[in-house]
């Protein structure tokens, strides 16, 4: 059993079988065969040998002769560690002694040959582990045949390791089979790990390198909570584990109720809670929590499965099918938030150098306008059929918003002028994440109908950290006092020129700070769906006044960890069934 720490980007366990995705996505499907099959499976593995000899010498020849001997060379090289009697020793000795399959014999050897390069000081060496993952790839291939599976195609329930999943991979995921999934890089405020939670798929990434100690058909733990990921775990853990699990579906049963019933505080104030949405299958759960509406849905997830350019149609199909479904419920539909680590996976330009600076968001849709208007005709086209608010993302000058508010006026023109029904008085409003935009929100707030607050940007702005970088995961923290002090002040200005505000990053759905949020006087919250009864739940067991008290605590303390434990203290005193 061996135990990596990670970051846990979203929560919940799942028990069960590795697929390792770096091998294409390949799944092992069977770790150990029959006593009597070990002769039949040996003669597999040489047919996979030879299999492998054939392609790679093919492809030696043909590199040979089109760039010369010194590439063809790298092949010649395969073909030596291929036929390697010391390997090739080890897998058969695997499927004798152990009788492993010869996929999994295949995988374990490899990976352990990989790492032992992988440890290596000299970068050469350490580039050779790449060789013997493209060996075993080849093994791997031959030996699966046409029972390989594809991780968007799967047919029975694994978790998935792999290097990196982009943000795209992960929404494409079998939803299904997906038990969990871990990841040796990737940070705590990455879209990746915001597509996992609303796809409920307990998550971990920035594990550092593991996947050479893995092989497909392991038996694997992932503990979404605690960032924790188990491998090989023996039968107490899992029992451990095991009855987490039903913890957890005792407490989520003991929540249900909560679902119709308003959030109102001990002490009579009613708190607004929306939903999160990417995909509009997630307003079925919304609903099911009983969410006033959806705070954000973030439409550039329309663009992950798409081979072109959304049309209007299908941008009007998605709102219309959430509009309906939210039955009059108010719906905030977020203009296009593309670029940076967002699902543009087209390669970046030179100048681009730090994309989260870069040509993104609001920046990106200003400079495309016939994509913006598109997206804004469908919005207005859906606002004659419920309650639509419009919000711009990632503004940072009044300039930037007016000309937003601009072009949506020119459309509702063009919409009047073709006689098409849209909502006349659709709210508009603006997502602050932008420091500059929450130095300068006084002078926002004349101008838009709302604010919703970005923490998950705001705070990567503000520290100076990026949100997907797992080498300063430590410091991305919604509660540095820096960080805080910004958002407490955000909220009074808004409070104070009666501009609604709601806050729709990760943080308004941890629990840990429903307190000290309401205590600075927010009292509308946008939160993932799975999320919602939570902090319902805390909502009804405080007062107002108690809130207020946390969070002047809060303000006098100079660190962010101190501030954690605090908010846990009193978390554990108000609502003790939240922190296990
Ligand atoms: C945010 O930045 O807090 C936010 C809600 O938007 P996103 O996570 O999509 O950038
Ligand atoms: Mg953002």
């Amino acid at each position: 059993m061996q135990t990596l720490q990670g970051i846990a980007v979203s929560p919940g366990v799942a028990i069960g079988e590795a697929l390792v995705v770096d091998n294409e996505g390949v799944r092992i499907p069977q770790r150990f065969v029959a006593r009597e099959a070990v002769q039949n499976e040996i003669e597999r593995l040489s047919d996979a040998i030879a299999g492998a000899d054939e392609e790679i010498a093919a492809n030696r020849d043909t590199v040979t002769q089109q760039l010369g001997k010194h590439y063809g060379a790298i092949f010649g090289a395969h073909l030596r560690m291929l036929h390697d009697a010391r390997l090739r020793r080890e897998i058969e000795g695997l499927i004798r002694q152990n009788h492993y399959s010869p996929e999994y014999a295949v995988s374990r050897i490899m990976r352990r040959y990989a790492k032992v390069f992988q440890s290596l000081d000299s970068a050469f060496m350490k580039e050779r582990a790449t060789d013997i993952f493209d060996i075993e790839k080849r093994l791997l291939k031959h030996l699966l045949g046409d029972r390989s599976e594809n991780v968007s195609q799967l047919t029975s329930p694994v978790v998935l390791l792999a290097h990196n999943l982009t943000p795209s991979e992960t929404a494409n995921l079998d939803r299904d089979f997906t038990r969990g999934f871990v990841t040796e890089v990737g940070g705590p405020g990455s879209h990746t790990a915001i597509v996992a939670e609303a796809m409920h798929i307990p998550a971990v990434v920035a594990t550092g390198q593991f996947l050479t100690d893995v092989s497909g058909g392991d038996l694997i733990i992932i503990d979404g909570n605690h960032g924790r990921v188990i491998l090989q775990p023996d039968e107490e853990t899992i029992a451990r584990y095991r009855h987490e699990v039903e913890e957890h579906r005792t407490l989520a049963a003991r929540l249900r109720p909560l679902a119709n019933k308003p959030a109102i505080t001990e002490d009579g104030t009613t708190i607004h809670l929306y939903g999160n949405i990417e995909f509009p299958y997630e307003v079925k759960e919304c609903n099911a929590s009983g969410a006033d509406g959806i705070g954000l849905y973030r439409t550039e997830f329309l663009y992950l499965n798409a081979k072109t350019e959304p049309t209007e149609e299908t941008h009007f199909e998605a709102y219309k099918k959430v509009l309906l479904a939210m039955a009059g419920k108010p719906v905030c539909i977020r203009t296009l938030d593309l670029g940076a680590e967002k699902l543009l996976e087209v390669p970046s330009p030179e100048d681009e150098r730090n994309p989260v600076l870069g040509l993104r968001s609001i920046r990106l849709t200003l400079r495309n306008v016939p994509l913006f208007r598109t997206q804004l005709r469908a919005i207005l086209r859906a606002s004659a059929l419920g309650k639509i608010r419009v919000m711009f993302p990632l503004i940072t000058t009044l300039k930037e918003l007016r000309q937003a508010k601009m072009l949506l006026t020119d459309v509702m023109e063009d919409l009047e002028e073709q006689n098409i029904d849209f909502d006349r008085n659709i709210e508009v409003g603006m997502m602050a994440e932008v420091p500059a935009a929450v130095i300068f929100l006084d002078r926002f707030v004349d101008e838009v109908d709302f604010i919703s607050i970005g923490t998950n940007d705001l705070i990567q702005y503000v520290l100076a950290v990026d949100r997907s970088n797992k080498d300063v995961a430590h410091m991305y923290t919604a509660s540095e006092p820096s960080v805080l002090r910004l958002l407490r002040s955000s909220i009074q200005t808004a409070i104070k020129s009666n501009t609604p505000v709601n806050i729709c990053g990760q943080m308004s759905g941890n629990t840990l700070y429903t307190m000290l949020l309401l205590g600075f006087g927010l009292q509308q919250f946008s939160v993932p769906p799975a999320s919602l009864l939570e902090i319902k739940k805390v909502i009804c067991s405080v007062s107002i006044k108690q809130c207020q008290r946390i969070a002047r605590r809060v303000m006098t303390k100079e660190n962010a960890q101190e501030i954690r434990s605090y908010l846990k203290d009193e978390l554990r005193k108000q609502v003790p069934e939240l922190v296990p």
